[in-house]
């Protein structure tokens, strides 16, 4: 099975969220079970720098904007086959692969990514016979969103196209007046076509044309057909549920396991938990928290807005400290929630750290240093950071909504005895309803045994890549059948 994967961020490449870890994952364990899969990134200077053995594959010309580029070779980092779009005037810029200095989106964000869809859809009509051809091409969010329009354009011999949306939030919407440079024909823009709320969509035009939808798990396929959650979206996700699905994303067990994780002080694993304690003391010293092993010690590593619930921290965390517990938190994001966190830690310094910022090492050590994970989201399409607690024996506490719900079992009475639970979950996306999680989860951890049993039971669940890469494969065989 031949596939292209497109998508714009890959790690450790480059990364803004849980997208670039997908990507780093996937195509390896679609190839790991036969498949020939190969990624498609924006050739922005870390992919460049990155890819392995590079070579020139074709000269491009007349990208959306009349634009011109170089299609490159090479291998990503893990071996995997890759391919860059190369062109100085869209992506020779360092930093974030979607903003400014600023802090604004690039002002021709619309041709960067339209080129990215339509190089895409040039594996479509290889030059010559000896250029690879996917049977599948495999889009991602919105920057790969034309993806499926460009291919739908180029006539019945093409390939099978996919689009996974791993966060409906974020839709790509460019006036209609771009319609032309973007090389989308007039009819294309319809209701059935590209438009979108009087503009062009691009990720609503990936959900129009692509031949299946999935997005990354089974409940946030469900909730995204409804007003509350489909951002606009919802009809016509609706009006295509035969052909959505929704596959929970994996874990990469290479770089998220406590056995060999070169960030920690000391490894760990199911067989050996008592060092964990090594790295919760050495995460309250790093935070500047009081070094105590008996304290309940949560965390979060995640951007930092009202979607992933961090607003609600600041009324709930108090009553924690005032019960013995602490916090420490990773994170960036708004800078409304990231003063009033930080504030939150100036007052209570020896029960709260935080972190505005970025750091990837760091964020191995809070996953093995604490105690309980905070994922308090309103929406999550999966949520990557709940599974990787799991494995390091850290018990994710975790809003009931789309991912979340689809990997936590909360330790309701019945699934305490049943000996099945892996963490905490709550409904109410409230401080009230936060705070009661957060009592039942330091409730619990005073009794050792029910909770070194939650953590045994966490760590040995297995949310490896294997089985969602599989169940891919049967989709795009469903497809080329
Ligand atoms: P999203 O993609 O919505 O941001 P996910 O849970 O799917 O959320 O993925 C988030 C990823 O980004 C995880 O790998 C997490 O560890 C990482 N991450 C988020 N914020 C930070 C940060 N401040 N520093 C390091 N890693 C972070």
């Amino acid at each position: 099975m031949r596939v292209l994967f497109v998508t714009s961020e890959c790690y450790p490449l480059v990364k803004t969220g849980g997208l670039a870890d997908v990507s780093a994952a996937l195509p390896p364990a679609l190839n790991g079970l036969g498949a020939d899969a190969r990624v498609l990134l924006p050739g922005y200077p870390a992919v460049l720098d990155g890819l392995e053995g590079k070579s020139t594959v074709r000269t491009l010309s007349g990208l959306p904007g009349g634009i011109g580029a170089r299609l490159v070779a090479g291998r990503l980092p893990d071996g995997t086959p890759a391919y860059a779009i190369e062109s100085a005037e869209l992506f020779a810029r360092p930093g974030n692969p979607y903003l400014a200095p600023s802090g604004e989106s690039w002002a021709d964000n619309h041709l960067r990514f339209a080129a990215l869809g339509w190089v895409a859809a040039e594996f479509a009509r290889p030059a010559d016979d000896s250029q690879w051809r996917p049977e599948i091409i495999h889009g991602n969010d919105w920057q790969a969103g034309l993806m499926p329009a460009y291919v739908a354009f180029t006539g019945s011999q093409r390939p099978a196209t996919v689009m996974t949306i791993h966060n409906i939030a974020y839709q790509g919407q460019f006036p209609a007046a771009y319609l032309a440079a973007l090389h989308l024909p007039a009819h294309s823009y319809h209701m059935h076509g590209v438009e979108y709320y009087g503009g062009i969509g691009f990720l609503k035009a990936g959900l129009y044309y692509a031949d299946r939808l999935t997005t990354v798990s089974p409940s946030y396929a469900r909730e995204i057909q409804s007003t509350e959650h489909g951002c606009g979206l919802e009809g016509l996700l609706a009006s295509r549920t035969d052909h959505l699905s929704g596959i929970l994303n994996g874990v990469d067990y290479e770089i998220w396991d406590p056995a060999i994780d070169p960030h920690l002080v000391e490894p760990y694993d199911h067989t050996c938990l008592e060092a964990k304690a090594a790295s919760k003391a050495a995460l309250q010293a790093e935070f500047g928290l009081e070094v105590n092993p008996a304290a309940p010690l949560f965390a979060m590593v995640s951007r930092l807005n009202w979607h992933k619930g961090a607003d609600l921290l600041p009324e709930v965390l108090p009553a924690l400290f005032a019960r013995g517990g602490q916090v420490v938190l990773l994170g960036t994001g708004d800078s409304g929630l990231e003063n009033s966190l930080s504030a939150l830690a100036a007052a209570h310094p020896r029960s709260a750290g935080v972190h505005i910022g970025y750091d990837e090492a760091q964020a191995h050590r809070i996953q093995a240093g604490a105690d309980v994970l905070l994922v308090p989201s309103r929406a999550e399409p999966c949520g990557l950071t709940q599974l990787y607690a799991m494995r390091y024996g850290t018990l994710p506490l975790v809003r009931r909504t789309g991912g979340l719900e689809d990997s936590v079992i909360d330790a309701t009475p019945a699934a305490l005895t049943d000996g099945c639970a892996t963490g905490f979950a709550f409904d109410e996306a409230t401080a009230l309803g936060l705070g009661w999680a957060i009592r039942r989860a330091t409730d619990l951890y005073r009794a050792p045994e029910r909770w070194r049993a939650m953590q045994l039971r966490a760590m040995t669940r297995d949310f490896g890549w294997a089985g969602s890469a599989r169940e891919y494969l049967e989709l795009y065989r469903g497809l080329v059948r």
